[in-house]
């Protein structure tokens, strides 16, 4: 989608501090970091949000939890957290699935 920003970040087209790459899959350092590590992981496909990328490419979806746990460990972190906000009303900003890879700080529960 030409007008999606995590397209246009997977296509080279806008620049990203990028930490990992896979087949299907691009991890890239959050512009605005919550906590030391927060890495994003996007599928190198176009899907709104995390059920259709499960519904469209299954394979993908699970990449980019091996992915984040790849980030994670090359950052030396055991314990992170990940998150998928689905839908404005719960965070999401931008409509092309990512998994937030958030490390190296106390993460507090329930999250706000
Ligand atoms: P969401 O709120 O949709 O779950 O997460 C979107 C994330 O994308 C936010 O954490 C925001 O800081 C990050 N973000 C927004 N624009 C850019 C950008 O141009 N580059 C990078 N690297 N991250 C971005």
């Amino acid at each position: 989608m030409e007008d999606c920003l995590f397209c246009r970040i997977v296509a080279g087209e806008i620049p990203a501090d990028v930490v990992h790459v896979t087949e299907g899959t691009v991890a890239f350092r959050d512009v605005a970091p919550q906590a030391p590590v927060h890495v994003l992981v996007v599928p190198r496909a176009h899907h709104a949000n995390a059920a259709e990328l499960a519904a469209g490419d299954p394979a993908v979806m699970s990449e980019l939890v091996s992915t984040a746990a790849a980030v994670a460990a090359a950052e030396g972190h055991e314990d992170y957290r990940l998150v998928l906000n689905t839908g404005a009303g719960a965070g999401q900003s931008v409509f092309h699935t990512h998994l937030h890879v958030l490390a190296g700080r106390p993460l507090s529960w329930p999250p706000g």
